[in-house]
């Protein structure tokens, strides 16, 4: 409790953009996040008023930015179960729980559990060693992924020849089937103590070499029983794990059904719309879940929503702040949100969303609004 206002301090370990997004929630609850970063340069730390510089290996940095929260959550999946167990141990509330978060940290013991609680999913085995039956199988290529530590597509190789599978040596890695799929999904939900969810309308997902550029919300064309399934799945999932807070569930879109690809545990990429999109945003709502506040509505302000990621682009060019006067003269309908991170080839500063009714000029504003500031024309 801050005892200036009266008002919870949720922590957050990691200061990237999502804990960035989320102390802007936070503010608007009449709360600061407490953020714990590794450098002050952090895409959060450069917003919030309590940073804290550690490490999230670190037990005695973790015990004392946990003292006085009234709950601690993540911005990321890296924070390893023993120490969560010992912050635990010690009585603080850390949402989601070390249980829950494993599933988000190892593709594996995801396979299986999901596996056991019998939910759709793709072929898969638990070891390279399991390489010739996988083939037998389903044929070439295989996926092959990384069991922990994988994100935006690093992480996950596709291949072709037993010859592959053998320049993967000494990775912990599992296999999978390469799924046909039409085209990728995520259902996202929110989960508090108390066991109250919220689901989010299900979103299509577009990637380019594994990483997320575009999310159309409503999910185009998506008939209603399938998006009820995938809710339900996700909130049987959340229900099943022991989930508090957001729980992201990406999924593949087949000709036979629906498949889980993996999960989050954390606001998500896919839920980025939610700001302008959504009644309340996935950030607030994260914030409402690990305090056991009620939930938030989580239905859509516009027919059509569309978010497009905003990429590092190429050196040179315009100032990223001639661009937005560019941008804001061109599409005063767009929403800008920029990380304060620096620009690398590749890495997500921003994104940009935009509300409309139509869904073929409201995916070309985003992804001109999304081009210009990346590129700068
Ligand atoms: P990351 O953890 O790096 O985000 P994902 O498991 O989400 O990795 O995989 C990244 C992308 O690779 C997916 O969005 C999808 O496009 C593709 N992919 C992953 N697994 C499969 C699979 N089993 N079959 C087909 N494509 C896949």
């Amino acid at each position: 409790m801050d005892g200036r206002t009266g008002l919870p301090v949720v922590g957050m370990v990691g200061g990237g953009q999502l804990a960035r997004m989320t102390h802007q929630a936070a503010v608007a609850l009449g709360q600061s996040l407490r953020v714990l970063a590794e450098s002050a340069d952090d895409s959060a730390a450069l917003v919030a008023a309590d940073v804290r510089l550690g490490s999230h290996l670190d037990l005695a940095a973790l015990r004392e930015f946990a003292d006085g929260c009234d709950a601690v959550t993540f911005d990321h999946e890296h924070v390893p179960g023993e120490l969560i167990r010992a912050l635990e141990k010690d009585g603080f509330k850390v949402y989601p729980p070390a249980d829950a978060l494993i599933f988000a940290q190892d593709k594996r013991r995801m396979r299986e559990r999901l596996g056991a609680l019998g939910a759709p999913m793709p072929g898969w085995r638990p070891s390279p060693s399991d390489i010739s039956e996988m083939s037998e199988e389903y044929g070439w290529p295989v996926v092959a992924k990384a069991a922990r530590g994988g994100y935006d597509g690093r992480g996950v190789w596709m291949l072709s020849s037993m010859a592959d599978v053998a320049a993967l040596d000494g990775k912990d890695i599992i296999l999978e089937q390469r799924v046909p799929l039409r085209r990728e999904l995520a259902a996202l939900v929110a989960r508090s103590p108390f066991g109250q969810v919220a689901a989010y309308p299900v979103v299509e997902t577009v990637q380019r070499d594994g990483i997320c550029v575009e999310v159309i919300a409503p999910a185009p064309g998506l008939p209603e029983e399938r998006a009820l399934e995938a809710q339900q799945l996700a909130i049987d999932l959340a229900t099943a794990l022991g989930v508090v807070g957001l729980l992201a569930v990406e999924l593949f879109e087949t000709d036979e059904g629906l498949v889980v690809n993996e999960l989050a545990m954390r606001p998500h990429n896919s839920g980025h719309w939610t700001i302008e999109g959504a009644r309340t945003s996935q950030f607030e709502q994260h914030l409402r879940a690990v305090l056991d506040y009620p939930m938030g509505e989580t239905t859509l302000t516009a027919p059509v929503v569309v978010m497009a990621n905003v990429l590092g682009g190429p050196a040179g060019g315009i100032s990223i702040d001639e661009r937005l006067h560019h941008l804001f003269a061109e599409d005063p309908g767009a929403r800008v949100h920029l990380y304060g991170k620096q620009v690398r080839p590749g890495r997500k500063i921003g994104h940009v969303t935009v509300l409309g009714d139509d869904l073929s000029s409201v995916r070309a504003r985003a992804a001109r609004a999304a081009r210009w500031l990346q590129e700068g024309e």
